[in-house]
């Protein structure tokens, strides 16, 4: 069966954003998932002729702090457990919070190949945050802008090479 890549991160990231922008028009839907989200959390993804499935671990709107840290543990442990790679995705315009510490702490568990990945560098210089984010221990951060579509390609290679 296809490997199967999971977004992970604190609400707001863009985590959906890079989701949608990942599967573009590349992909089948393959599930959705009522009650857990009422977005599609499931896609195809494919990339140099590599097919995998991607997941959305997001999804709820999550109203309170503690909701925040029990939505994003279980998309933490869901991720470890499914998965063949996570992406971690955290905000290069805000920098890093405790929040993002939370889900480092967590991934940090796992064996599994984990890519760090800085979203919202919507143009060609360095994140002012960006060596913030070595903290987490997950070596070198790659910069993307989901929603330009920046760093999207070698996103993939990565992804893809960890395969
Ligand atoms: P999620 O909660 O992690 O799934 O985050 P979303 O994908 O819902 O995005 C949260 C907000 O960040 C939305 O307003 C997005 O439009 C915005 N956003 C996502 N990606 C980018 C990006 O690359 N650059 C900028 N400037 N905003 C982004
Ligand atoms: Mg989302």
């Amino acid at each position: 069966s296809k490997p199967i890549v999971a977004v992970v991160g604190r609400p707001n990231v863009g985590k959906s954003t890079l989701f949608n922008k990942l599967v573009g028009k590349r992909i089948a839907i393959v599930e959705d998932t009522p009650g857990v989200t009422r977005d599609r959390i499931y896609a195809e993804g494919e990339w140099l002729n590599k097919y995998y499935t991607l997941i959305d671990t997001g999804g709820i709107e999550p109203e309170s702090e503690d909701i925040i840290l029990s939505q994003m543990r279980t998309q933490a442990e869901l991720a470890m457990d499914m998965s063949h790679v996570i992406l971690f995705v955290v905000d290069g315009k805000v920098g890093l919070t405790n929040d993002d510490r939370e889900v480092a702490q967590m991934l940090r568990r796992t064996k599994k190949p984990v890519l760090l990945v800085v979203n919202k560098v919507d143009n060609k210089d360095k994140s002012e945050h960006f060596y913030d984010f070595y903290e987490l221990g997950f070596g070198d951060p790659i910069e993307i802008s989901a929603s330009i579509g920046l760093g999207i390609g070698d996103l993939l290679d990565e992804i893809v090479d960890k395969f």
